[in-house]
């Protein structure tokens, strides 16, 4: 019998993390863009809405704190409801990346979720994680284990 073993999806993790940031939250745009990820064929591993105090989103935010925006992006991230949630699908870190598009929505390719979403290069709709290890460290920060499914 011939064992085929599929080494991509043994090296690629196939959970990452995402939250809808505020703007796009506040501007009634949760059920577009849960629409577009469950499109995708994005299975939803864990999801809540909540706020972000500003200490919270300056330890989330932490890999950042050297960086000019870094202030500003906590306050903002802090101002109001946002939606986070574990997200699943072969290669998920960047198949997600890829739906969300460039940071910069200037830049953004057309239909990703930031060209259709986002308002400026920090209202930028929606984040997504970087890496597998990433996305395991964010995941683990808004939930515990009987709240993944
Ligand atoms: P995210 O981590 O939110 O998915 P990203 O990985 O595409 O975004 P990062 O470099 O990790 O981009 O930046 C984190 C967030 O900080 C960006 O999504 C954006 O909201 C904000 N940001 C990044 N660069 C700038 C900048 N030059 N000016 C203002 N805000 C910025
Ligand atoms: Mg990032």
């Amino acid at each position: 019998m011939l064992l085929y073993i599929n080494v991509y999806s043994i090296m690629r993790g196939n959970r990452t993390f995402t939250m809808i940031k505020p703007t796009a939250v506040k501007k009634g745009h949760i059920g577009p863009i849960l629409a577009i990820i469950n499109d995708a064929g994005f299975k939803i591993i864990a999801m809540k809405l909540l706020r972000l105090s500003k200490e919270q989103a300056q330890q989330f935010y932490a890999i950042h704190k050297e960086r000019p925006f870094y202030a500003d992006l906590c306050t903002f991230m802090s101002s109001g409801p946002i939606v986070a949630a574990i997200i699943e699908k072969d290669d998920a870190v960047n198949a997600y990346r890829e739906l969300i598009g460039a940071t910069n929505p200037a830049n953004a390719k057309e239909g990703t979720i930031r060209k259709l979403f986002a308002t400026s290069l920090q209202e930028n709709a929606v984040h997504g994680s970087d890496s597998d290890e990433n996305a395991v460290i964010e995941g683990n920060f808004f939930f515990s284990d009987i709240e993944k499914f």
